[in-house]
């Protein structure tokens, strides 16, 4: 009977032993309450796919930098909590390992991380099209590098806060023809990835807004043929290539489910299609994933 009892003191203490330890290591891993909380709306805590978004969502922003300073965060209005702030962080494609969040004087003892998790995008596609758009001369080379310092200009432009107050929608109801995120080959030479989504539409159907935003630019442009780029405030921008006709000016304010333009196929195509992008802060993000966790905030 003693035995018995000394055991069972022995398996009581340990048990309490446990008990303490288990609310300590959880105190100490834990955010203190008033810091910046990083949230994701569908994904566990601190995690994100390369080619996604991850939404940090607090109540008191403050300055923060991502990618050796080179970025900020741009801080929005959370579309439908009171007091919240949003901002939306751009894993790209080739990203991996982890993003790092710092104050511009990096003072903190530990930065907040973004653990990147790699997503199975589609391996390869043989795309053919004209050899012209894939071996180019001095002058055409020119034309496109010019082309690109415009867009990259236009996506360094900065409109503070958030200009749209509903969802997000597809700019036309039809079927993904080629996703974001899948390894390209043109005529068997340039070796890339898919930025944009791509959907099913014959020359001439009307392309929406996908949301309220104001027309940022509209070019004709050698390997997307006619397109516009729509700045929806804070670094997001909306694209749409490959376009028949413009019905919008630079300059313009866009509503939500607008027609903007008609689809078409200018460019570097290998037929008629839309080609849908979302950049957040210059990177390349899966439109159609964005729209999904963006939505979530509602
Ligand atoms: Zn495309």
């Amino acid at each position: 009977m003693l035995l018995f009892r000394k055991i069972w003191l022995r398996a009581t203490l340990l048990a309490l032993l446990v008990l303490c330890s288990t609310p300590y290591t959880y105190a100490t891993s834990q955010t203190a309450p008033n810091a910046p909380h990083p949230i994701n709306s569908k994904k566990a805590n601190s995690t994100a796919y390369n080619g996604t978004i991850f939404i940090y969502q607090t109540s008191t922003p403050q300055a923060l930098h991502y990618n050796n300073g080179k970025k900020s965060l741009h801080y929005m209005l959370h579309p439908s909590k009171k007091g919240e702030f949003i901002a939306f962080i751009p894993i790209g494609y080739y990203d991996e390992g982890v993003k790092t969040l710092h104050s511009p004087k990096q003072t903190e003892s530990s930065p907040q991380t973004i653990k990147i998790l790699q997503k199975d995008y589609p391996k390869k596609e043989q795309i053919n099209v004209a050899n012209d758009k894939v071996s180019y001369s001095n002058e055409v080379a020119k034309r496109i590098e010019k082309e690109k310092n415009a867009a990259v200009k236009t996506y360094a432009t900065i409109t503070k806060g958030r200009l749209w107050d509903k969802p997000f929608i597809k700019p036309l109801d039809s079927a993904i023809t080629s996703p974001y995120g899948s390894a390209r080959i043109f005529n068997g030479k340039v070796n890339s990835y898919h930025g944009g989504t791509d959907l099913r539409a014959s020359i001439g159907t009307p392309i929406l807004a996908t949301n309220d935003g104001k027309v940022a630019l509209v070019q004709d442009r050698y390997l997307s043929g006619k397109s516009i780029y729509v700045d929806h405030g804070s670094g997001v921008y909306s694209v749409y290539f490959h376009l028949d006709e413009f019905l919008v000016k630079q300059g313009d304010m866009v509503k939500q489910g607008q027609v903007i333009a008609k689809s078409g196929d200018t460019g570097r195509v290998s037929g008629a299609h839309l080609h849908f992008g979302i950049v957040i802060n210059g990177t390349n993000v899966d439109a159609m994933d964005f729209i999904e966790q963006v939505n979530a905030l509602f």
